[in-house]
């Protein structure tokens, strides 16, 4: 099997296992696991911050970021297509009790002026303005890259406002990697960032939560309440670590794999892809045109021994991981152009 579905279903390396076995561990939730210490401290140094706390998943860093930016009641920005709006089960509403307002962007990017203009002025019939929300790489835009231009221009208008930004960073090193930005710059621009272990650099559990230190202090209070206080945690730092510090670099062989899928399927009638947002180690593909629905082509697929996701509408997502080889492109690209030309409509 070909599994494109997700980067989330790479498996730790031989290296990552042989460094959980010997971790030295503690209880964290009194601070005392050492290797989960330097896993934090790593982070923080890395994307220039005070702190960083372990969190179980990106969805838990992400909410636990939303509680302990906002209050009840209050409104947060984000892209219309963001992943904490669409993915998150609208837990910013159930968990936190706050109000979503959707910015459409173009390539995961919200134009500037439309974020001015949808922060709330003073005025006893409004809620208060008190995030704006980032994603970098932007998931449904096709893992497309938000320039570091385009976040400090965000930035500085939230800073007018005095807005914090908290940036989404699930896929912050694929961008690093694609952009040639460093971690660092892209954390300055910010005041709090999620970042995931456990999608490209195939760490088994885990995302990090990064930001001040008075910050990290209180969302550590929040996390405790997801439930996300851990004891031995060193044995999810220690992969952790190492996805950290030898795994980012090897992301460009994902990106350039992506980009080999996504312009053979761009010259095959029938299929849309839009190139210019193959920028990382997603691909996804329009098969309106098709005369199959997209359940019949992901069945077909699978017959065949490749898995792709569903992403509605019509589209379909192909993501490259550690877990793909070049040959595996090479027969992915034959397979779907078999399943393509089966349900084209001929003139
Ligand atoms: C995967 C992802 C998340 C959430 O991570 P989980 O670990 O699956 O909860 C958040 N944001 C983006 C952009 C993601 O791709």
């Amino acid at each position: 099997m070909i599994d494109l579905r997700s980067d989330t279903v790479t498996k730790p390396t031989p290296a990552m296992r042989a460094a959980m076995a010997n971790a030295e561990v503690g209880d964290d939730v009194y601070g005392e696991d050492v290797t989960m210490r330097k896993l934090e401290e790593t982070a923080a140094q890395l994307f220039h911050k005070e702190a960083a706390i372990f969190v179980t998943s990106g969805t838990q860093g992400n909410q636990v970021a939303v509680l302990t930016h906002m209050k009840r009641g209050e409104e947060v920005i984000v892209e219309a297509d963001s992943h904490v709006f669409y993915y998150e089960l609208g837990a910013m509403s159930s968990l936190a009790g706050v109000q979503v307002r959707q910015v459409p962007g173009v390539r995961g990017q919200m134009a500037p002026h439309d974020v001015e203009k949808a922060i709330r002025k003073e005025n006893i019939h409004f809620p208060r303005t008190s995030l704006i929300c980032l994603e970098n790489t932007h998931n449904r835009a096709g893992g497309a890259v938000l320039p570091l231009s385009h976040m400090q221009a965000i930035a500085d208008l939230a800073k007018a406002h005095h807005l914090p930004v908290h940036l989404d960073g699930a896929r912050i090193f694929n961008a690093s990697v694609a952009a040639g930005v460093s971690l660092g710059a892209y954390g300055d621009t910010v005041d709090t960032l999620q970042v995931c272990l456990s999608k490209g650099l195939a760490a088994p559990v885990g995302s990090l939560l990064v930001g001040p230190k008075a910050f990290i202090e209180e969302a550590k209070r929040w996390r405790k309440a997801f439930g996300g206080g851990l004891r031995q945690s060193g044995v999810l730092a220690a992969p952790g670590l190492i996805a950290l510090t030898e795994m980012v670099d090897r992301l460009a062989d994902d990106h350039r794999r992506a980009k080999e899928l996504a312009n053979a399927f761009a010259n095959m009638a029938g299929l849309r892809v839009d190139l210019s947002t193959v920028m990382t180690n997603i691909v996804i593909i329009d098969i309106n045109e098709l005369t199959c629905t997209s359940d019949a082509f992901l069945q077909e697929l699978l017959t065949n021994g490749v898995i792709a996701s569903d992403f509605d509408d019509g589209k379909i997502r192909f993501v490259t991981h550690l877990g793909i080889e070049d040959e595996d492109i090479t027969r992915t690209i034959d397979i779907v152009a078999n399943v393509v030309k089966q349900h084209t409509v001929h003139a």
